[in-house]
């Protein structure tokens, strides 16, 4: 498993991508795939795995996502001091598939009720939309999280299905024999899907029905179970306090190494994806 150095800098690993909505289709009851492409995707370097990209998208009654100068030096100031309803709606979405010889990728979106934008736009997109990506313009970028060290002999993934896409992307990058054990909370059964593979994987589905996303269901889930002896990597993604949760059974429970548990928060409940970045843009500044 050769993982990556992201030697180089920030701001060159990304630039701005055009894109049109090519294909939408459902790929389970609560998530749409949507499939973008257009000629800047040629250039589109995706590292795979749980690579991940800002998503720009129009407001309703607009023909295009409405952004800053590319040409501006520092684009996310300009973008921020922009009238929110009408500079895009930034979200963060996963690559879930690239097929590179056809300048395409897949996203795959939850529809999580009306609340968000991002879920709103996934129900009502039509081939022709236009949206913008920002993205890697390099396959060694930071926007890769999944880097399991060389000497790893198995790995534990932990998801909601937020995360279900990255979890897709990272089993069809494994490589054959690697032992994974995957734990994925999904609302409905009809959200099961395929994740091929090579390597050894063993999916355990938990299906939360009415229980809120968020709770302590995927904790309890590996806490309860027997997890392999050896030198494992685990990657944690999805609601904030389910991955706290668990990060915190591994590390203070069973004892792993800190530094070989990666793990991201992709969305709070109770606050929006712009929510989040105002409190942490406040954080950094205090
Ligand atoms: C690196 C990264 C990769 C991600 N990849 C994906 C992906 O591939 N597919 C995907 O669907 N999401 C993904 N997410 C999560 C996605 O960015 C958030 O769910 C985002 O908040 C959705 O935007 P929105 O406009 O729909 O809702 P927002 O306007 O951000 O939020 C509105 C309300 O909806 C709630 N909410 C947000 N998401 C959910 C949810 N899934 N279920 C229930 N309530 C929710 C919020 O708590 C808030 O109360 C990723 C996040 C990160 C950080």
């Amino acid at each position: 498993m050769a993982t990556s150095t992201t030697a180089e800098p920030v701001a060159l690993q990304y630039r701005f991508f055009a894109a049109q909505v090519v294909a939408v289709r459902t790929v389970g009851t609560s998530l749409v795939r949507v499939t973008l492409g257009g000629p800047d995707l040629a250039h589109f370097a995706g590292g795979g795995r749980d690579q991940s990209v800002s998503v720009f998208l129009p407001h309703p009654g607009q023909g295009e996502p409405v952004l800053p100068d590319e040409a501006e030096e520092d684009w996310f100031t300009a973008y921020r001091t922009m009238d929110p309803d009408v500079r895009a709606v930034m979200r963060s979405y996963t690559i879930r598939e690239q097929r590179p010889g056809a300048s395409e990728v897949d996203i795959d979106f939850v529809r999580h009720g009306g609340t968000g934008p991002a879920t709103r736009w996934a129900g009502r997109t039509r081939p022709g939309d236009r949206v913008v990506l920002l993205g890697p313009a390099v396959h060694d970028n930071r926007s890769v999280c999944f880097r399991p060290p060389d000497d790893t002999d198995h790995v534990l993934l932990v998801a909601d299905e937020t995360a279900l896409p990255a979890v897709g992307g990272i089993l069809a990058w494994l490589p054959a024999g690697i032992r994974v054990r995957a734990f994925v909370e999904v609302p409905d059964p009809g959200d099961i899907q395929d994740l091929p593979t090579d390597a050894h994987a063993e999916v355990r589905w938990i299906v939360r029905g009415g229980t809120p996303a968020g709770s302590s269901l995927l904790a309890d889930a590996v806490r309860a179970a027997r997890l392999p002896a050896g030198t494992p990597y685990a990657w944690i993604a999805g609601e904030s306090a389910m991955v706290r949760a668990v990060r915190r059974h591994l590390v203070t429970d069973r004892g792993l190494d800190r530094r070989r548990v990666t793990f991201s928060g992709y969305w709070r409940r109770g606050l929006s994806e712009e929510d989040v970045r105002s409190e942490a843009l406040a954080s950094a500044a205090a």
